[in-house]
This record gives structure tokens, sequence and C-alpha cells, in this order.
């Protein structure tokens, strides 16, 4: 059963080459020992848990890793997602996902699986912003 439902996941991410091949070879899995944010997001649609850690310097995301448990797409998503903003600043790392996302064809309940990793990116944001204030 397992395998079934795991051909099905691939033949339909197969629609998009780009989380195809994130799905197969995610990058920055892990848990960071040293980060300045952990985030966890969930979905209650298909019960996708991803759990990024990230650090910050300069406003700017030098490292991420991340963690998911779900479906393919909450996968490939984190993975995706984690690539595009590293490095970057939190507002150009979003614009740049929500850009891309917008541009791939991607069914409506898939999506929100692959969004939620850009939401997690978005409370990043706010935690930063936070702790900005109280400093
Ligand atoms: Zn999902």
């Amino acid at each position: 059963m397992e395998l079934i439902i795991y051909h099905l996941m691939i033949g339909h991410c197969m629609k998009n080459k780009l989380l195809k091949d994130h799905f197969l070879h995610p990058r920055n899995v892990g848990m960071l020992e040293n980060y300045d944010q952990k985030i966890i997001v969930k979905s209650d649609q298909c019960n996708d848990v991803v759990t990024f850690t990230v650090t910050i310097g300069n406003k700017k995301i030098k490292n991420i890793q991340f963690e998911a448990y779900g479906c393919g797409y909450a996968i490939a998503g984190a993975s995706l997602v984690s690539e595009v903003v590293k490095g970057k600043d939190i507002d150009t790392g979003i614009n740049d996902v929500e850009e891309l996302l917008m541009r791939m064809d991607i069914s409506c309940s898939n999506r929100r699986c692959v969004q939620l990793s850009l939401q997690a990116i978005k409370k990043l944001r706010e935690n930063v912003q936070t702790n900005e204030c109280t400093t």
C-alpha cells in the first residue's frame, strides 16, 4: 500500500520537474545545532509537519535546514523554499518564493502543502521583527 502511494506521489510530482527534483533529492535536510529561530508549521489538511531551524545574520538567512513529515509536496516544498531563501534577506526570500509558486502549475490541494513552508518563512519574519522591537 505504501509503495503504491509513493509511486502515485512521484507520478503527480512529475508534472512539475522542479518539485519532483526536490522530492527525490531534498536539499538542506536536518536540524541545525545552533540556530537563532525554530519554526514549526502544521497543516490540518494531510497532517504535514515541517520544522525549520534558521541562523540569521545581518538580516539575512545565513543557514536553514528542515525536517518534514508529511506528503511528498510538503517535503518538496520545504526543500524548494529552503533553497530559494538561503543567503537572502527574509523579505527578498519571501518575494522570490511567492513569484516562483505563482508560476508553478500545482493543483489547489497540493499547493497548500507546498505553501506551508512559505508560511513558515513568514512566521520567521514576524519572529525576527518582534525580537527587534524588544531590544
Ligand atoms: Zn500535504
